[in-house]
């Protein structure tokens, strides 16, 4: 199998004074090989946090859906790929909750991103009622169907992150056994989608409150091909507990 990708999300946290934590994230991951490590700082920090990594993938947190041109404020995935990023995460639940993104929107994102080169982290997952209800499975489904890119050769540029949304921020972390069923159920569909050969390119990653101290027992669930780290990216000293744990 393929090495253990471990994502910081910084989300709108980081001013300069995070370099330090990007260089001290970079040093230890070129000591520590068995993962593949990589952050997602705020645009304002990718090209600075790009000159920092040698060893770590730089990744943006979103792009715009199309190319350059009169977008007022707007970043295009053409200019984050100059800046340095590898990547960016799309669909993430606190986009489509606080900009209302919707699956059209995250698919001509996932277009623009494939076109300026960056691979992709889609994220999908469900709210605390959808799985009172028994319905998380067939929600983030729908959610994926809806937007996983029909070409063959996109998944290997392709990462899945389940992150549910209750269990963002919250402390909260998806039973082992949930967790598990979800993976098993996202690798079904992947295989449906780009068959099981290409498939297997693509991780699947789990988020939702991951910590040092939950970080071994959920990355070694089956089809558990990695981690998206939001809070506990946010310091090298927790981040890195993450990864040695991987
Ligand atoms: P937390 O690790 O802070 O729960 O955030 C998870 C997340 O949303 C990563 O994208």
């Amino acid at each position: 199998a393929e090495r253990p990708y471990i994502v910081g999300n910084w989300k709108m946290n980081g001013t300069r004074a995070m370099l330090s934590e990007a260089r001290a994230i970079d040093r230890a991951a070129q000591r520590y090989m068995k993962a593949e490590v990589a952050v997602a700082p705020p645009y304002t920090l990718i090209h600075a946090v790009h000159r920092e990594a040698e060893q770590i993938g730089v990744g943006a947190q979103d792009c715009f859906p199309g190319d350059d041109g009169a977008h007022t404020g707007d970043i295009s995935a053409t200019m984050i790929a100059d800046a340095g990023a590898k990547f960016v995460i799309l669909g993430h639940s606190e986009r489509r909750a606080d900009h209302r993104e919707t699956a059209d929107q995250i698919n001509a994102k996932i277009q623009s991103a494939l076109d300026a080169g960056l691979r992709i982290i889609l994220c999908c997952g469900e709210t605390l009622p959808t799985r009172e209800k028994g319905e998380a499975e067939k929600f983030v489904l729908d959610q994926l169907r809806a937007s996983l890119p029909q070409i063959e050769d996109a998944a290997e540029r392709l990462t899945v992150a389940y992150e549910p949304v209750w269990a963002i921020g919250t402390g909260k972390t998806a039973t082992p056994a949930d967790i598990e069923a979800m993976h098993r159920a996202i690798r079904r569909l992947l295989d449906e989608t780009y068959g099981e050969e290409h498939s297997a390119q693509v991780r699947i990653l789990y988020g939702g409150s991951v910590k040092p101290e939950n970080a071994r027992e959920i990355l070694s669930l089956p089809e558990v091909g990695g981690a998206l780290v939001g809070g506990a990216s946010l310091s090298a000293e927790s981040f890195l507990g993450i990864v040695v744990a991987a």
